[in-house]
């Protein structure tokens, strides 16, 4: 089954001579529970790719549909809405907040969603955290961690909703190459374990090793 589609995803920026062709007539299906990397060039329209599929930025034409909703149907606020409770997002700078602890820092979303931090909860931030390696370290602040382990926890925060589908925007590009691919293992172990859909933009080449999917862009096209 499909977790997300595209239909025809047209991004143009701008006006007359001045208009940029970000996506041109864009048609994707994300598989349930698959791990797919999104590349090509430095201006191919990968970012404004995730943006749409993310809800995050609206479509100049075409359609979007996550978890069988169509968010062109949304209001801004039923989107808000529908965004926190079913997609979940990594990116490049790990956005930890430093005063809670990386526990503290997991069940955030939970909280943020008006839920109490009960012991399912708290079993399900241990699990994540056991996937991605750093269950050793939910008791210490951000600071005290690695850069691998941080971008480990937020991946873990992410996971706490539940999200049907998971965005990890350059989640490696403040990481050297060794702890990369630690990140990208964890990551594919969480897709694996868990039947988590993650889409993954990045510029790194070696990353598409880890994934069960490659989507090259081109000029605004999937080639
Ligand atoms: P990538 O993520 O592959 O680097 P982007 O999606 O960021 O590509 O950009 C695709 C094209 O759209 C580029 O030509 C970029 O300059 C343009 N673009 C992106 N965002 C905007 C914006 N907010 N306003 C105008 N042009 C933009
Ligand atoms: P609100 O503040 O009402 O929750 P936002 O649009 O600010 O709505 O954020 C909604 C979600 O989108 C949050 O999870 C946030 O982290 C994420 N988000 C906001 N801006 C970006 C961005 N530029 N790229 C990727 N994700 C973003």
């Amino acid at each position: 089954t499909v977790a997300a589609s595209a239909r025809n995803l047209t991004k143009t920026y701008g006006q007359g001579d001045a208009q940029v062709h970000a996506l041109r007539g864009i048609d994707l299906d994300l598989p349930r529970g698959r791990f797919t990397a999104i590349m090509g060039p430095s201006g191919s329209g990968k970012s404004t790719l995730m943006h749409c599929l993310a809800g995050l930025d609206g479509p100049s034409d075409g359609t979007v549909t996550v978890a069988g909703t169509a968010l062109g149907s949304l209001e801004d606020d039923a989107l808000t809405i529908f965004r926190r409770e079913h997609i979940g997002f990594v990116f490049q700078s790990f956005n930890l907040l430093p005063m809670l602890t990386a526990g503290e820092n997991i069940v955030l979303p939970l909280e943020l969603g008006g839920r109490r931090i009960d012991d399912a909860a708290r079993e399900r931030a241990r699990m994540l955290a056991d996937i991605l390696g750093v269950a050793d370290r939910l008791g210490h602040r951000p600071a005290e961690l690695s850069g691998g382990q941080q971008q480990r926890v937020a991946i873990a925060r992410a996971l706490i909703t539940e999200p049907d589908l998971l965005f990890a925007d350059e989640p490696t590009g403040n990481l050297d190459s060794t702890t990369s691919a630690e990140v990208l293992d964890h990551l594919r172990r969480s897709a694996r374990e868990l039947g988590q859909t993650v889409v993954m933009v990045t510029h790194e080449r070696d990353a598409a090793a880890y994934t069960d999917y490659v989507v090259t862009m081109q000029d605004g096209r999937i080639v």
